[in-house]
């Protein structure tokens, strides 16, 4: 595997900056043009094939080696918040209202850096690189757009690697996590049909409200008695409506929320529980329940035999990081789509800088991370889990 250290260190500077010009250029889902076009302009100059449009702004560059091989796949997201930028600084967001605040300006960054270092060996590659640069990924649609205009075809890719900088854990921390790291989310909705009446005779009504506040209680068993305690999951309940007098029973109450979990099997347990309780409640109580789930992402869940190559490469090059492998969340990622049909994985990369102020999480205006320190570190962990795909030692 070459050494890539010495073209980081000439190079980081500007990949900094090239941060920084997104950073304060911030697009939001499917709006991406600027972004893609700095994404397809720079790809182009490495001599790249290159696609766009996939996905509506999405960009797919590939880097066909002189040598046959496997082909990898590097996703990178691009896409900002609908945020108002609270911090003082240079790079600050010039949009209003518009803010990377997730770190997706640094993804883009470390993908095209990526892109750069491995275009210089291209007559040593044998295999192909993907670098698919996503839209969208904060609205959950981008990955899945991409793959329905083809991404996963012609190259179909044999393994798929993504990152993210994570302001949970400090620089020097690598979280490698096997399995299910990041959760599947759904979004549910319960109506709960009865029959309205005068607050002062229920005996003539069927009160919604009872049933459905019955409901509420009666789902937080699914988590404690139904799933196996090994496993984990979320089952919030985040709107709560009926009614708008106080002495008339309405007719109908309306129940909302959230679903989280790091399987598909247990996602699916999940709805078939809670289709059961909404259901048999709402009867119990003389009323009727109508369930819809809507499936928002699909789990992250990691190859464990792509983590222990990268664990070892990780460990070569990088000594002076501590990798973990607890780094999970119940946040959803679209990677999941990628994941889902190609083996590979999806690493955080600690971000944080508590000394500096750069430690405010994920989707806060005031978040911010070390991009001098953590841009070369994860250009050259990402370079160097592609190189042990398509670059022979
Ligand atoms: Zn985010
Ligand atoms: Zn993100």
């Amino acid at each position: 595997m070459p050494d890539f250290k010495t073209r980081i260190g000439q190079r980081q500077a500007e990949w900094i900056a090239l941060r920084r010009d997104l950073h304060q250029h911030p697009e939001l889902g499917f709006e991406e043009l600027r972004t893609a076009g700095i994404v397809a302009g720079r790809l182009n100059d490495l001599g790249l094939e290159i696609q766009t449009g996939i996905g509506k702004t999405g960009v797919i560059g590939l880097l066909e080696g002189d040598h046959d091989g496997p082909t990898v796949l590097v996703r990178a997201d691009m896409d900002a918040l609908p945020i108002r930028e609270e911090n003082q600084v240079d790079y600050a967001s010039q949009t209003p209202g518009k803010m990377h605040a997730c770190g997706h300006d640094g993804h883009t960054t470390i993908a095209l850096a990526v892109a750069e270092l491995l275009s210089a060996h291209r007559s040593e590659i044998a295999g192909r690189v993907k670098f698919v640069f996503q839209p969208a990924e904060e609205i959950g649609r981008g990955a899945d757009a991409m793959i329905r205009d083809g991404a996963l075809r012609d190259p179909v890719p044999d393994v798929a690697l993504g990152l993210h900088v994570w302001n949970e854990a400090p620089v020097g921390i690598v979280g490698l996590v096997d399995g299910g790291m990041m959760a599947a989310a759904g979004d549910f909705s319960i109506t709960v049909q009865g029959k309205g009446g005068h607050g002062a005779l229920p005996h003539i009504a069927h009160d919604p409200v009872v049933a459905a506040s019955q409901i509420v209680l009666a789902l937080q068993s699914i988590v404690s008695r139904n799933l196996d305690p090994l496993e984990t999951a979320v089952v919030s309940v985040t709107e709560v409506r009926a009614g708008d007098s106080f002495n008339v029973i309405p007719s109908e109450a309306r129940l909302r929320g959230t679903i989280r979990a790091f399987s598909k099997t247990v996602m699916a347990q999940l709805e078939s529980r809670m289709r059961e309780i909404a259901d048999g409640v709402a009867g119990a109580m003389g009323c009727s329940a109508t369930v819809a789930i809507e499936q928002l992402t699909l789990p992250v869940v990691n190859a464990p035999e792509v983590n222990t190559r990268l664990r070892e490469v990780f460990t070569r090059v990088a000594p002076h990081i501590t990798l973990v492998d607890n780094l999970r969340t119940m946040a959803a990622e679209d990677m999941s789509y990628f994941l889902d049909a190609v083996p590979g994985t999806f690493f955080f990369v600690g971000s944080a800088n508590a000394e500096r102020g750069l430690n405010y999480p994920h989707h806060h205006p005031r978040f911010d991370w070390d991009d001098e320190a953590v841009i070369p570190l994860a250009v050259e962990l990402l370079a160097a889990a592609v190189a042990a795909y398509v670059l022979p030692d």
